[in-house]
């Protein structure tokens, strides 16, 4: 018997904030930074939990260095060459920047190369603090038994693993991985292809409400990857319980990019693809293989000057949504939003 799941789920454009009285006396109070604690580690930090996606025009070192000015992070991409690495990791002493892997054993093999090379761990803040598991599909038990692998590996550090759109996997990757925060979000993406190429996904933010519930159940974390294409869709992330947003096409364009800049007389745009798009496959696998299509796309976005630019529009924004709704900090955001449904939003 086929099984239709009932139920209406839902997508940023089908709900808006209401508005409710409040007591705030200006935006410019409102605190934006927040205190994580971890389900497997015993740190404990104050961050604006805004993650740069581990794309490769966008999880760059340059994104790195001046999103830590704001206290936000970057998951840096996987296709720096070890040397690299272990140079930033050694002269950038610091917490915001996650050294992503996906799943190939030569991928291990060289996060463990870079950990090897950096010096002594117990120096102030040195060594890789953060690690981002990342593959598109994170449905699979090998991928489980990955990340408790790469945990078993690195007891003292946080993991982020993904990604996933359903509870019952947010638990196991918490619970049986040892990842500190999942990732969310299969076929949100500015440029992923998933949704049309297989017919799998699900609508982004019911996905964020139900993970988020099956998280903080159990004192996990939850990052909500994909699909936020201005402040406001940041913003309902947040209301829905997501923990970290992380971000790709808002980010790209911006200074801190890397890859091929296009120009037309004063103007320049960058090519922004997908990571399993045509383009990143020819970049890093020497073309698409035969068993599998492509899954992304490739688009150009508009030079947007440094980043600092999207980060006051989306600090800006957060700031401004909390007065709407009467909360003094991030925290209290999502226990004083209320959502409605509404057709679609028209801007
Ligand atoms: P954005 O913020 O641009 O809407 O989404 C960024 C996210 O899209 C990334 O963090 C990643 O999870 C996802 N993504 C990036 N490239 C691809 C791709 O080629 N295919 C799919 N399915 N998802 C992608």
């Amino acid at each position: 018997m086929v099984i239709i799941a009932d139920g209406i789920k839902l997508d940023f454009d089908d709900v808006l904030i209401r508005p409710k009285r409040s007591t705030l006396t200006s935006r410019s109070r409102v605190d934006i930074r927040k205190e994580y604690h971890y389900l497997h580690v015993p740190v404990k930090e104050l961050v604006v939990p805004i993650v740069a996606a581990n794309m490769d025009t966008v999880g760059t070192m340059e994104m790195s260095d001046s999103l830590h000015d704001y206290g936000m992070q970057t998951c840096l991409h996987k296709f720096y060459e070890v040397d690299d690495l272990v140079d930033y990791f050694t002269f950038h002493p610091r917490r915001n920047t996650f050294y992503t892997l996906g799943i190939k054993e030569e991928e291990v093999d060289k996060l463990l190369e870079v950990d090897d090379q950096l010096p002594d761990i117990e120096e102030e803040g040195l060594g890789i603090h953060k690690i981002c598991i990342d593959v598109a599909n994170g449905y699979q038990k090998v991928f489980v038994d990955h990340v408790k692998r790469i945990r078993e590996m690195f007891p003292e550090s946080v993991i982020m693993a993904g990604n996933v759109c359903t509870p019952e996997m947010v638990s196991e990757l918490l619970i049986s991985g040892g990842a500190d925060i999942v990732k969310i979000g299969i076929g949100p993406g500015s440029v992923c292809t998933t949704r049309m190429v297989t017919g799998c996904g699900y609508p982004q933010l019911s996905a964020i409400i139900e993970c988020a519930d099956a998280a903080h159940g159990l004192n996990g974390h939850i990052c909500a990857d994909g699909g936020c294409r201005t402040s406001g869709d940041v913003v309902k992330a947040f209301a829905a319980g997501a923990d970290f947003v992380m971000l790709g096409s808002m980010f790209a364009g911006t200074e801190e990019c890397e890859g091929k800049w296009e120009y037309e007389g004063e103007n320049k745009s960058l090519k922004f693809y997908g990571m399993s798009s045509e383009d990143a496959m020819d970049a890093h696998n020497g073309g698409v293989g035969n068993y599998r299509t492509s899954e992304g796309k490739s688009m150009f976005v508009d030079y947007k000057g440094p980043v600092s630019n999207i980060v006051q529009q989306i600090t800006g924004g957060l700031r401004s949504a909390c007065a709407y709704v009467g909360a003094r900090n991030l925290k209290d955001f999502p226990k004083c939003a209320t959502f409605v449904r509404v057709g679609r939003v028209h801007y």
